[in-house]
């Protein structure tokens, strides 16, 4: 996972429109029908602003995936249901973020679907009965790690492929959102072995001019990873410090 610079206060056009409508209008719905949300969606029609901000890449996995899907769009707070560790899914979820900028990233399928779905774990658990249209989540203490506001490189780091939490969040986020799943870590591990292959060469290069050389080949290519946001940046950041130039 690496941080999003989503900007929060360039919010795409239709959401200061139609979202803020849209929002009221889901407020009201449910004070008037508290069982407004049972079975309720709504639209992407941001998600292009999304996709160009993340470069493709889904907000927690770094996989690129608009080359094999379009993608979905992640209500960090999930929208229609929230499960409780103990009694299930609850209805409503957190309605009146459904259009709320600062609650929407582009993820994949399996990240969103397959992996987080309904849950959302908080620290300050004791807070959340009724998700009501007055509910103050800013009280929460979310555990997950929102790429969009805070550095996910404080919490989670790699050794080789593999990713490890550095604090209780970190580690909570790696489990629930699977980030160590086997398919994700195959496919780092694939994008990592031509860099150490890169590496490998550099070190049998007995002239020090060539070595020089052939080092200045592979901070050339960490450079463009890093520069041009390309997948799992997070991992090649941890895996290859020494051949980062810092400006
Ligand atoms: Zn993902």
């Amino acid at each position: 996972m690496i941080y999003i610079d989503k900007g929060h206060s360039q919010v795409p056009n239709i959401l200061l429109t139609d979202g803020v409508t849209e929002a009221q209008n889901l407020r009201d719905a449910y004070d008037n029908d508290n069982a407004y949300f049972e079975g309720k969606r709504s639209s992407d029609v941001f998600k292009n602003s999304l996709i160009n901000i993340q470069n493709h890449k889904c907000c927690f996995c770094e996989s690129r995936v608009t080359h094999i899907s379009d993608g979905d769009v992640e209500h960090f707070r999930p929208k229609a249901a929230w499960l409780h560790e103990l009694d299930g899914l609850k209805k409503p979820g957190y309605f009146f973020l459904a259009y709320d900028w600062g609650n929407l990233l582009l993820s994949c399928q399996a990240c969103n679907q397959r992996a987080k779905g309904n849950q959302f774990p908080i620290l300050n658990s004791i807070i959340r009965t009724t998700i009501t249209s007055t509910y103050d989540y800013s009280l929460e203490n979310a555990i997950f790690i929102n790429p969009a506001y805070e550095d996910p490189e404080i919490s989670i780091t790699f050794f080789e492929e593999i990713p490890k939490g550095n604090n209780y969040r970190g580690r909570k986020t790696i489990e629930y959102l699977e980030l160590d799943r086997l398919s994700l870590n195959e496919a780092r591990k694939e994008k990592l072995k031509d860099l150490f292959a890169l590496k490998e060469v550099i070190q049998v290069i007995q002239n020090e001019v060539d070595r020089e050389k052939a080092e200045e080949i592979l901070r050339r290519r960490i450079a463009e990873i890093l520069n041009e946001n390309l997948q799992y940046v997070s991992m090649v950041k941890a895996n290859f410090q020494e051949y980062i130039e810092f400006n």
